[in-house]
């Protein structure tokens, strides 16, 4: 059986060593800035995501709707004197826009103008009914092979859909995400995302992030210069069979 007590240890342990890997990866890369750990937490209990607290996380990644609604309902006052800051990184419905409104600093996984639109509307509407007071941190899903299956933009329209965010009042053109292609290299892969983002930031100064690299490929993500490393498996174990990397949410209809 496993206690609270062994989980907390073994949470622990594997925060670390992942942090260790991020630092060797950052020396290596010759890097002196930082490189945000997002910890992933879907799929994983509420409980998962307070021992991470404790350990001093305070952003924490889903990609599953429903499930980080109800989490980040669940934690907002047991985190009140230290609040967190939760990260949407999966594939989003458009009609599930205005309950992302409510809870997420920022969404990593937005790759089209009617996402974009809906955003800008259901965050107006959340500050206006006072659920909100920042605007919503964008980046966007950039698709590296052009297998929009998978989620994200094709390079050729990224330009004109950052330009759409920019243009909204209430988000705010963060960066860009990207996952490698299946059996990619995944060094060429980020090779291939850090020259999009150098184009991006030519335009959109402020688009510093670059959301890129998990369990498998932190190491190949910092050497080309992401800045957020969203990472699940590493540090809470494996998830339930039937959940890869899912920038496509298959569990909901319509
Ligand atoms: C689940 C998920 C991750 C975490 O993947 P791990 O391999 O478990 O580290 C990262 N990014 C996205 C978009 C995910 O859905």
């Amino acid at each position: 059986m496993t206690t609270d007590a062994d989980r907390s240890r073994e949470i622990e342990t594997a925060l670390t060593a992942v942090r260790d890997r991020i630092r060797v990866a950052r020396e290596a890369a010759g890097r002196d800035d930082d490189v945000m750990l997002l910890p992933v937490t879907k799929y994983f209990p509420a409980s998962d995501v307070e021992i991470l607290h404790g350990l001093g996380c305070r952003e924490f990644g889903e990609s599953r709707e429903q499930e980080a609604t109800a989490k980040a309902a669940e934690l907002h006052e047991k985190f009140s004197d230290a609040p967190a800051r939760w990260h949407m990184i999966g594939h989003l419905q458009r009609n599930k826009a205005k309950s992302v409104a409510r809870w997420a600093h920022s969404i990593h996984s937005v790759d089209s103008d009617r996402l974009v639109d809906a955003l800008q509307k259901a965050v107006r509407a959340a500050v206006d009914d006072g659920e909100r007071t920042t605007p919503l941190d964008v980046l966007l899903q950039v698709s590296l092979d052009g297998d929009v299956h998978r989620g994200g933009v094709e390079r050729e329209d990224l330009a004109a859909l950052a330009d759409r965010v920019a243009s909204c009042t209430d988000l705010r053109l963060a960066g860009l995400m990207a996952v490698p292609p299946l059996d990619a290299d995944p060094d060429a892969a980020f090779a291939d995302l850090a020259g999009l983002h150098r184009d991006l930031l030519v335009n959109h100064p402020e688009a510093t992030q670059l959301s890129a690299g998990m369990t498998s490929d932190l190491e190949a993500a910092v050497r080309h210069g992401s800045t957020c490393v969203r990472v699940g498996t590493a540090i809470l174990g494996s998830r339930p069979i039937a959940s890869p990397v899912q920038t496509t949410d298959h569990t909901s209809h319509n």
